[in-house]
């Protein structure tokens, strides 16, 4: 039987703005608005509820009618919310962007930042039923050490998408995962942070598959899942797989790509409920799994309501 996903991380309102031109300081511009529900933790637990898992999401809001809000979507979606109410707002966003898809933007993490470790310590017996977890960097950080800490204790498999890029993270988190899943610009911030070489997202490209894999292995111990946008994704691994692996691409799928935004949610989302599926022993098929359904997340405008519902389960 399927295990099932838990993700701990953000939620927030979006509050998307679009215009011409971006404003400069001291500017008024006008141009159209429109809202809804986003933060990396809930995109990532939509992905994967509707790639088939069944998933418990865990995520801090306020009393207010985002929080309703975000109850109201986990609701219709089949997704178990367990929400800690603490006295600050729900996260929100403020996104400007202009005609040529540039953007500026706010985060207010609010309630986010205010998770606490307590009531991720009293979500043992979800994590009991649980065979993945998975959690970001959008909410205290002590909370994420607290979740990932937990399920390695449960010998629940951890997943961690070091995401949004930091490069002054504390590394001690990586080892408490399993797997590590950055994008191109978040295992740039993980070399800086791990000491290792400056290098540029856009260089990314030019490095071959063993220096890569190399660079993979002087950042953490976990298998290093690296998301290159159209271009798919480069996987390292701690060992040689059954196929006498230790590192391989995954090739981008062709798309008719709208929307990017969210694609890496839809990534690690499917990834985790693929490896709480059929798939928990073939790492390069869930790996696949995860690239198809990213690659149709891009497909429709916006995160968490553009991602795709499969049913059933993977296999
Ligand atoms: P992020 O959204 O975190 O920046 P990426 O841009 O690396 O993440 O995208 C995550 C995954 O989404 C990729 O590994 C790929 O599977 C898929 N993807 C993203 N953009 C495209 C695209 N234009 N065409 C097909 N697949 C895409």
């Amino acid at each position: 039987m399927a295990g099932r996903v838990l993700v701990v991380g953000s939620f927030n309102q979006d509050h998307v703005w679009t215009c011409a031109a971006l404003p400069i300081g001291g500017q008024t511009v006008s141009g159209s608005y429109a809202t809804g529900p986003g933060g990396k933790g809930f995109n990532q637990a939509i992905a994967a509820r509707r790639a088939g898992a069944e998933t418990v999401f865990v995520a801090a809001l306020g009393t207010d009618p985002p929080a309703d809000l975000a109850c109201e979507l986990a609701q219709r979606d089949g997704l178990e919310l367990r929400a800690e109410r603490v006295a600050a707002p729900t996260g929100c966003a403020a996104v400007v962007v202009d005609a040529e898809g540039r953007n500026q933007i706010v985060v207010a993490p609010g309630a986010n930042a205010l998770l606490t470790t307590a009531f991720i310590a009293a979500q043992d017996d979800a994590l009991r039923h649980a065979a993945v977890l998975l959690t970001q960097l959008e909410i205290d950080r002590g909370a994420v050490r607290a979740a990932l800490a937990a399920a390695r204790a449960r010998g629940v498999r951890t997943i961690l998408n070091p995401a949004p890029a930091d490069a002054n993270l504390d590394c001690s988190l990586l080892g408490l995962a399993d797997i590590v899943t950055p994008n191109e610009t978040e295992f740039c911030a993980l070399l800086s942070a791990t000491g290792g070489p400056a290098l540029r997202p856009e260089a990314l490209i030019e490095i071959d598959d063993a220096e890569l894999h190399a660079l993979c292995r002087s950042v953490s111990a976990a298998i290093v899942v690296i998301t290159l946008g159209a271009a798919g994704c480069f996987v390292s691994l701690q060992s040689v797989d059954a196929d006498g692996r230790q590192y391989f691409r995954v090739a981008g799928l062709p798309a008719d790509a709208i929307d990017t935004t969210g694609a890496g949610d839809a990534f690690n989302g499917a990834l985790a409920a693929a490896l709480a599926g059929p798939l928990a022993d073939d790492f390069g098929q869930a790996v696949a799994f995860a690239n198809r359904y990213a690659a149709r997340s891009t497909e429709k405008a916006g995160a968490a309501l553009a991602m795709p519902f499969l049913t059933p389960q993977p296999s």
